[in-house]
């Protein structure tokens, strides 16, 4: 077996263990790879082993390896984890089946009037700045709950479910539980959250997204 397929698998175990441990429904979580910055050949280790589910930071990265790889695996479920600017939501549309990091009205916006124009209704996330920290994306908590129904009734977008990173220096339960707080009262039952240092903590607390990169990678490369 090679690296990338043990990986995928121990994560997968360990999921499932924290999940049973603490009465969450293991198979409600989905494992995101994330393949940004990762050898094209590790990529493929994991699409070979059967792992599905990918996801990616940038808009142009992903154009560049995943419309081949999407032909050639079926089945592909491809997630945007990265900041979208508006310029580029149309290829954003095309490429990915879920975007998770709509953070502002004019990013909503923009993908209301691509999806409209491509006939395609891609499911979203709100990403919330949950750590309130000035250098990330994200909407603020306090802005969370209109800003989802503005995105549900001003753009009709498929909102399923809100996206975080927490503080890197911080633990991050507390946000993860936070997190979950503010999906409830708004409807919304899908939380993405938890990466490589972390994922454990975000099943504990009902993620049912995690999204972990060097973990079933290994380190990646600089840009
Ligand atoms: C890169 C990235 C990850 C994965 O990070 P690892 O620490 O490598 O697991 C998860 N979420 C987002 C938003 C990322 O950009």
């Amino acid at each position: 077996m090679s690296d990338v397929a043990a990986n995928l698998q121990d994560i997968k175990a360990r999921i499932k263990k924290r999940a049973e441990k603490w009465g969450q429904d293991p198979a409600k979580v989905s494992l995101i790879a994330v393949s940004k910055q990762q050898p094209i050949e590790r990529v493929i280790e994991a699409l070979e082993a059967g792992h599905r589910v990918f996801g990616e930071n940038r808009v142009q990265e992903a154009q560049g390896k995943w419309p081949e790889l999407k032909r050639k695996y079926e089945g592909v479920e491809l997630h945007l984890i990265g900041p979208l600017q508006s310029n580029k939501a149309k290829e954003a549309v095309e490429l990915f089946d879920v975007i998770q990091t709509v953070d502002r009205p004019k990013i909503a916006k923009a993908l209301a009037s691509e999806m409209e124009k491509q006939g395609k209704r891609v499911p979203v996330y709100i990403q919330v700045n949950i750590g309130a920290e000035p250098q990330k994306s994200g909407i603020a908590i306090e802005d969370t709950d209109a800003f989802v129904a503005e995105c549900r009734d001003v753009h009709k977008l498929d909102v399923q479910g809100l996206m975080c990173i927490p503080p890197v220096e911080e633990q991050p339960a507390p946000y993860f539980v936070l997190l979950g707080k503010i999906a409830v009262r708004n409807g919304l039952e899908k939380l993405s959250m938890g990466m490589s240092s972390d994922y454990e903590y975000a099943v504990q607390f009902g993620a049912r997204y995690v999204r972990v990169g060097t973990g079933v990678f290994g380190a990646r490369s600089p840009r």
